[in-house]
């Protein structure tokens, strides 16, 4: 007897009970080799006091099983909840979102009708780290985190899977020309990891003119890789054009597990009504059935999909001139079980080769040589209040250190001192940096003492240092931005 893949499942809110039996109905009928093992995990869990929404014993299941296929989930407001999909992502290391977004036309509305690219999305770092801080009345600060061994992961990813699935171009997106350190650093390992794959061609672009060009020419692009909060966007951006966001599915890749899901919510204005379009789950579904090596499987439920679209049997939600027989959720998955084994006319079949589109391997960075790091400055932010003028706070904090000179004082990156010609500074949150010389070249090491030392005189005079952020050269590279207009 052919031996069966244990899975996670989760029915979610909303929608999700219903979408999740269809969906299991019809992989039941392709004779998917799955043995579903349920979770409870949502709602009802965060109200039992779980604030992630997932009890301790769910964790078991999903650590066994490696694959979770879920239901959305509805996050209740307030109350210190988390979202459980962060909690997911991070917690298992899911690393990569791989979001297809494919038009459907004419069967599904859209201005676009040959749009077929896929956002590969970084999904553990950047904003989304959630490390955010009040530092005065007025400021508020978000911390953007993004490592070297996230980035080549998730870019060397994309490449994998252009490779696996025949993809032909893969693009960049960024905003390394404002931030020049952590885009920067993903932009050019994107460069560097390019140059390993010479049959696939690349390119780069600035993630505002990237995401206008997605709304108005979607059809040009072919796999996408992008850090977490442009990618969260792009892929809404992207779904929306192509008139899929019921349609389309989802996969959460780490290492070792995998998560895959609807990009759509838990619909609570129509749950329990049986008129939800099942295909969003479906088609994660689908991209699981080839994450577990069952991809012949995964070609006959898609094209027996595909062939029912043709056929104009839709649910309400993407009924339209085109549409012949409106159907509610378990009739659209009757419709599909019927038509397994059928390929489309229209669309054309698709076809996944046995074994190749197993588990794509997950790059593990070696470590890099560490460089030669050297503490060569602090940045010291003040809350000023009082509006204390740069020039006075110069005067003051110049002489209170022999190691360390006052080099500028900035607000909000922004040049307030010396020489300032901004008529109305915002002086109420300040940062006045540090180095061991005013000259970039002739910087030397200095010590921690040291800077404990100026911070100590600077309580003294009352004022209060809101954060302080080390500066270091490595192997005589700054490791920090200039102000503007220093
Ligand atoms: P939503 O996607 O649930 O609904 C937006 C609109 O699309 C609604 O009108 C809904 O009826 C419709 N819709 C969604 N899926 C559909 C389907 N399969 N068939 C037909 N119509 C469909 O977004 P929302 O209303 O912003 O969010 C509702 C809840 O879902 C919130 O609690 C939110 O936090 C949660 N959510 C969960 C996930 C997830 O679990 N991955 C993702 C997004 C939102």
């Amino acid at each position: 007897m052919a031996i069966k893949t244990p899975i996670t499942i989760a029915y979610g809110d909303g929608i999700g009970p219903e979408i999740m039996q269809a969906t299991l109905a019809i992989l039941s009928a392709a004779n998917a080799l799955i043995e579903p093992e349920v979770i409870e995990i949502g709602e009802k869990i965060y109200r039992q006091g779980f604030t992630c929404g997932i009890p301790d014993d769910a964790w078991q299941t999903l650590k066994r099983t490696k694959v979770l296929l879920k239901g959305p989930i509805t996050t209740p407001q307030g109350g210190g909840y988390k979202s459980l999909n962060v909690t997911l992502r991070k917690t298992l290391s899911l690393f990569a979102n791989v979001r297809p977004c494919i038009s459907y036309a004419p069967y599904v509305t859209t201005n676009f009708p040959d749009i077929n690219l896929v956002i590969v999305r970084e999904n553990e770092e950047d904003t989304y780290s959630g490390i955010e801080h009040r530092q005065t009345d007025e400021v508020y600060q978000c911390l953007k985190l993004i490592t070297r061994p996230g980035c080549e992961r998730i870019i060397h990813y994309a490449f994998e899977y252009a490779q696996k699935f025949n993809r032909k171009k893969v693009t960049c997106l960024s905003k390394d020309n404002i931030m020049k350190m952590t885009d920067g650093l993903f932009h050019r390992l994107f460069n560097e990891i390019a140059a390993e794959y010479p049959d696939i061609e690349h390119d780069h672009m600035i993630v505002d003119i990237g995401t206008a060009l997605i709304a108005a020419q979607p059809q040009r692009f072919d796999v996408i890789v992008t850090l977490n909060l442009y990618g969260d966007i792009i892929s809404d951006v992207a779904a929306q054009v192509a008139g899929s966001v019921g349609l389309a599915g989802s996969a959460n890749i780490g290492a070792h597990m995998a998560m895959f899901e609807a990009i759509h919510g838990s619909a609570p204005d129509i749950a329990g009504k049986n008129i939800a379009n099942p295909s969003g789950l479906l088609n994660a579904a689908i991209q699981m059935l080839v994450h577990i090596n069952q991809p012949e499987t995964a070609a006959l439920i898609e094209n027996a999909w595909l062939k029912t679209l043709e056929d104009g049997i839709h649910t309400g939600d993407i009924y339209s001139s085109q549409s012949k027989q409106k159907v509610g959720t378990q009739a659209f998955a009757a419709a599909v079980i019927e038509r397994l084994g059928q390929k489309p006319t229209h669309f054309k079949p698709v076809v996944y080769q046995p074994g190749s589109y197993a588990k794509i391997e997950c790059y593990d960075a070696p470590l890099a040589t560490p460089s030669k790091k050297e503490l060569i400055g602090i940045d010291i932010f003040i809350d000023n209040p009082n509006n204390i003028p740069a020039e006075q706070l110069a005067k003051t904090l110049a002489p209170l250190s022999e190691k360390l000179q006052l080099i500028v004082i900035t607000s909000r990156g922004l040049k307030i001192w010396p020489n300032s010609s901004i008529e109305a500074p915002f002086l109420r949150h300040c940062c006045c940096r540090f180095q061991s010389s005013a000259d970039t070249k002739q910087l030397k090491q200095i010590q921690h003492e040291d800077i404990l030392q100026l911070l100590s005189k600077i309580n003294t005079l009352g004022l209060d240092v809101i954060k302080t952020e080390n500066l270091y050269t490595f192997d005589g590279e700054l490791g920090f931005t200039l102000a503007q207009g220093q």
